[in-house]
Order: structure tokens, then sequence, then C-alpha cells
């Protein structure tokens, strides 16, 4: 797989499961955050609950008073009854309000709001009844009604509770005494409808109601007990103490004594000294402190929900936060992992490549890097450099080798080719010749008296007539006719295929030539040298080069014999 592809290809897969993790992470907090709301508002529909569990209860007051009334009825016992029950009405539609914009624990009222309906007509017919015809066991079956209320109020409260502590179960023992609150209320209440029928007799307390209010204190006792056990760090709070305090002197001091009274003149057959409405306007107020108490628990209870409502939103903004630095630190870790090692490592890849195939016209870029990439880099600079150089070293030998070969085949002093060179060519011609059918001519030539040259000139004056002489000759000749030395002042020409007659004519022109070039020497002197020529001509399947040149060398011979500058051919 290619570097690039695979680093693609590792990059998704890493920024898949990094999203992956952030996305659970996230997810988590935000479920946290949404619960922590959503028990914000089933916490306020507990205390919506608790609220109307309170207002029933507390609406048996106003009932014993009016049912325990003499007629004509009194306006202001029947008003505080009316008063009660709107109270009650209201909670409930708070309730019902709050329960119809939620999302949360569906409990059914319903029952609760038959309940209810049947409850206060059986108290309106009652009361519309004559004193006389109140018998306690209508009263009782009045009261009874009204009683059973609060249970189907509390079924909610206990539902909402319940759903409350699951989400904060930090504050599931504040809820816990808060609802025990509420029921501490109830039986508050019940202890005190307990002389309702007594007080409105009025008559003495039976053994059977004795019995009934040591029970209920028994049961609010345990109640309170319950409540002051030391459960969490709550109980210690100022107000929480403070709340309980006041409980404990005016509900169960205060409140306690009063029915403790009632008790007594039963006891001792007195008067009570008071109706039902007088007690309740004494004992009703008695138990404010209880409800004060649910509502410092219940503020405490919000608090810490609130507190937890707003750590879960800092939590989540917190893992938003670091969900999104965390991103971006791996995008930019790829970008620099591909800015700085994917792509150099390419380009330096490609650098090779091109190095491999002896391409050295771009240098790799980037080797003023101080990395291990720029190492790299440097360390290929280096190497196109020394490829370079061999590069250059091995033009140069084939430069020199080609020199080489040059030199062996040319004569040093004039330029042209030597005898072994001429040879070679000789022997190629000589084979076309043969080939071909055609005659091979040879001219040789032999400066004259050139030892007379040397010896009044010097040696380099000698030299420099035979550089002029190998130039006068080579701009003599045509295309494809050659001259080489043959040795010391001796030189030889090829003629391209011709016959002895064409040959010697050539011969006839050179020697002209020669004969006419005056030869200016470098001390300012002119001189005229002449050559002597010999001329032969090979023909036929066996003609050979030694015998050809033989025969010119006889041939220059009789030439410098018969008086030089002139030329001879074979005979
Ligand atoms: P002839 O007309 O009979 O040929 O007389 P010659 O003097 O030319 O002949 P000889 O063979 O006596 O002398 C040839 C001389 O050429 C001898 C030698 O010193 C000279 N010579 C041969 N090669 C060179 C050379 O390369 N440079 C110079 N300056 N002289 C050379
Ligand atoms: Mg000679
Ligand atoms: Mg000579």
């Amino acid at each position: 797989m290619r570097l690039t592809r695979l680093f693609t290809l590792a990059s998704a897969v890493l920024a898949l499961l990094v999203c992956g993790m952030l996305g659970r992470l996230l997810w988590g907090e935000w479920e946290h955050y949404r619960a922590a709301g959503t028990g914000h508002h089933t916490l306020q529909l507990m205390q919506r609950a608790m609220v109307a569990a309170e207002k029933l209860s507390y609406e048996r007051g106003p009932v014993n008073a009016v049912l325990g009334d003499h007629l004509p009825a009194d306006p202001a016992r029947h008003a505080r009854l009316l008063r009660a029950r709107a109270d009650t009405d209201l909670a409930l539609a708070q309730l019902r309000q709050d329960l119809a914009a939620d999302a949360g624990p569906a409990t059914a009222l319903a029952p609760l709001y038959d309940a209810l309906g049947a409850a206060r007509l059986t108290v309106d017919q009652l009361a519309a009844l004559p004193p006389a015809e109140r018998t306690p066991e209508r009263l009782d079956a009045a009261i009874e009604r009204m009683f059973q209320l609060v249970p189907l109020a509390l079924n909610a409260v206990t539902s909402y509770t319940r759903a409350s502590e699951q989400v904060y179960p930090r504050i599931a023992r504040i809820l816990m005494k808060a609802r025990l609150t509420v029921e501490l209320r109830e039986f508050a209440g019940r202890l005190g409808s307990a002389l309702t029928v007594p007080l409105a007799a009025p008559r003495p307390l039976t053994e059977a109601d004795h019995q009934r209010l040591q029970f209920l204190r028994g049961r609010i006792e345990q109640l309170r007990q319950l409540i002051k056990i030391p459960s969490s760090d709550i109980d210690s709070e100022p107000r929480v103490l403070a709340a309980v305090a006041r409980m404990d002197e005016v509900y169960f001091a205060a409140g306690q004594r009063l029915v403790a009274e009632v008790e007594q003149a039963s006891r001792a057959g007195r008067a009570y000294g008071m109706d039902t409405g007088q007690f309740a306007q004494r004992y009703v107020p008695c138990m404010a402190p209880i409800l004060a108490l649910r509502d410092v628990l219940l503020q405490e209870a919000q608090t810490q929900a609130l507190q937890d409502y707003e750590a879960a939103r800092h939590e989540l903004v917190l893992a938003l936060l670091v969900g999104a630095a965390i991103l971006l630190a791996l995008t930019l870790l790829l970008a620099i992992v591909r800015r700085r090692v994917v792509v150099p490592l390419l380009r330096a890849t490609r650098a090779v490549v091109r190095l491999g195939n002896g391409d050295f016209s771009m240098p790799p870029s980037g080797a003023r890097r101080d990395d291990e990439i720029g190492d790299m880099l440097r360390a290929l600079a280096t190497l196109r450099a020394n490829s370079m150089d061999r590069q250059r070293l091995e033009q140069e030998r084939v430069r020199l080798i080609e020199e080489l070969r040059l030199r062996a085949d040319t004569d040093y002093l004039t330029g042209i080719l030597n005898r072994r060179a001429f040879t070679a060519a000789g022997n190629l011609r000589l084979r076309g010749a043969r080939d071909q059918g055609e005659s091979l001519a040879v001219i040789l030539f032999d400066v004259d008296h050139f030892k007379s040259v040397n010896d009044s000139y010097g040696h380099d004056a000698g030299d420099q007539v035979l550089i002029r002489i190998a130039e006068v000759v080579r701009d003599s000749l045509r295309d494809g006719e050659i001259v080489a030395r043959y040795g010391g002042e001796e030189f030889v020409v090829m003629p391209t295929y011709c016959g002895l007659e064409a040959a010697h004519a050539l011969a006839e022109r050179l020697r002209e030539a020669i004969s006419r070039e005056p030869l200016t020497l470098s001390d300012g002197h002119i001189l005229r040298v002449t050559a002597s020529f010999g001329v032969a001509v090979a023909h036929g399947p066996h003609a050979a080069l030694d015998d050809l040149f033989h025969a010119a060398d006889l041939a220059l011979y009789r030439a410098k014999r018969n008086g030089r500058n002139r030329v001879e051919q074979q005979a």
C-alpha cells in the first residue's frame, strides 16, 4: 500500500476512534445533564404534591369546625372552610399544571379528585342537617372520608420522591425526611381530628377515643424520632437544627399539651371550655413548624439538586471543551506529521528515484531543516553532488579515452594521421577496392634536402616546415583523400579509388603546391622547400598494402635519383 494511502487510512481510523470515544463521553455527560434537568422538575412536582397533601390535611380542620357548629351556621366558620377548599384546589391545580408540562412519572390523580368530590359532598350534606341529626357515626364516616384523601396524595409524593432520589442519590435522605414531615403533619392533624366528635357533642372521651389518641401519639413520636435520626450533613445545618427545635417547642410541647388538657378535662369530668372550632384555632397553628421544617428540608434538597445540575452542566461544558481541544490537537498533529514527515518523505523518495535514474536536475528541497528529515535530505543532497561529480569524472574519462585514441591515431607534431592509423585506414580501403574491383593508389613523398634545413635553421625551424607542409597538403586535398606522416620528413597520401594517372596528377598538384608555398619561419626567414613524389597503384584480388608502399617507395627513390622535386610512378 502506498505511504500516502496508508497515512490517510491510519488518520481516518484514528479520527474515527477518537470521535467515537469523545462522542460516548459527551453523550454520557449530556444524559447526566438532561437527567439533572428533569430531576429538578420532578423535585418540584414532589414539592407540589406535598403541599397538596398538606392542604388536604388542613382542610379537615375547617370541616371539623363546620360539622361541630350549631344552627344557624357560623358564617365565619363556613368562610374558613371555603378558603381551605380553595387553597386545596389551587394546590391541586398547580400540581396538575406542572404535571401537564412534564415528561416525568405520571401518577393517576383521578382517584384523588373523585374521592375529594365525594368527601366534600358528604361533609356539605351532613353540615346542612340539624346538629341533633349529626350522629357520631355519621360524623365519623364524613371525617373518615376526609382522612382517606391524604394517603392518595401521599402516593403521588412517594412516586415523585423515588424518581428524584434516582436522579439525586445524594439528597435521597433529605427527601425521605421531608416526606416524613408530611406524614407527621398528617398524623398530627388526625390527632386533632380525633377530638372533634367529643368536643362537638360535647361528651367525655370514650375508652376507644383514648386508645386512638394513644395510637396516634405513638405514631407521631415514631415519626419524630425518624426525622431526628442523624443521617446526612444536612442534619447539622443550623437552619435545619433551628426548624427541628421549633417543631419540638411548638408542636411537641404546646400542641401536645393542648391535647393533654382536653384528655385531662374529660377524665376529671370537667367541661372542655372550648368547642371544636376554638380547639382547632389553637391546635392548627401548632402544626405550622412541622411544615416549616418540611420547607427547610425541601429548600436544602432544591439547593443541592441545583448544585448537582450546575455541576452536570459544568462537566458537560468541560467535556465539550476537552473534546474540542483533543480534536484540534489530533488535527494539528496529523497535519504536522503530514507536512513534516509524509510529504518530505515522498519528495525524498522521488528525489532518490530521480537520482537512481541519473536525473540530477532538481536538488531535494528542505535541506535546511534541523530535524531527522533534514539530515536525510542533506544526505540526499550530498549523494546528488557525489553522483554529479562521478558523472563529471565519467565524462572526463570518456573524453580522455577519446583524446588518447585520437592521439594514438594522430601525429604529435603535425596533427595529421600517423603511420599506424594510416595503415589501418589503408587496409580498409584496400579491402573496399578489392570488393568493388577498384584500383587503389598511394602517393609517397619525401622533403628534399631536409637535413640541411635542420642544419641551417635549427631543429625547431625544421619542425615548423614539417607542420606547414602538412597544412598545405591537407588544404589541397578533397573529401575522401587522406594524408599521414609516414615517418621523419616522409608523408603518404591516399586518394579515393582512382587509377595511376589520376594519382599522378594529384601528386603533381601537391608537388607544385609545396614548391610554390613560401614558408615563413618564426624568426622571419622565408624558406622554400620541395619534395619528391613516388606514385603506385594496386589492383585485383591479390593486392597488398605492403607491396603498394614498396612500389611507391621505389618510385620515390627514382624521383630522388632523377633530380628531386619531381613525380615518378611505378614502372
Ligand atoms: P634527400 O633529399 O636525399 O632526402 O636529403 P635529406 O637531407 O632530406 O635526407 P636525409 O635522410 O639525409 O636527412 C633527413 C633528415 O631529416 C635527418 C633528420 O635529422 C631530419 N629529420 C627527420 N625527422 C625530423 C623531424 O621531425 N624534425 C626535424 N627538424 N628534422 C627531422
Ligand atoms: Mg627521408
Ligand atoms: Mg629527405
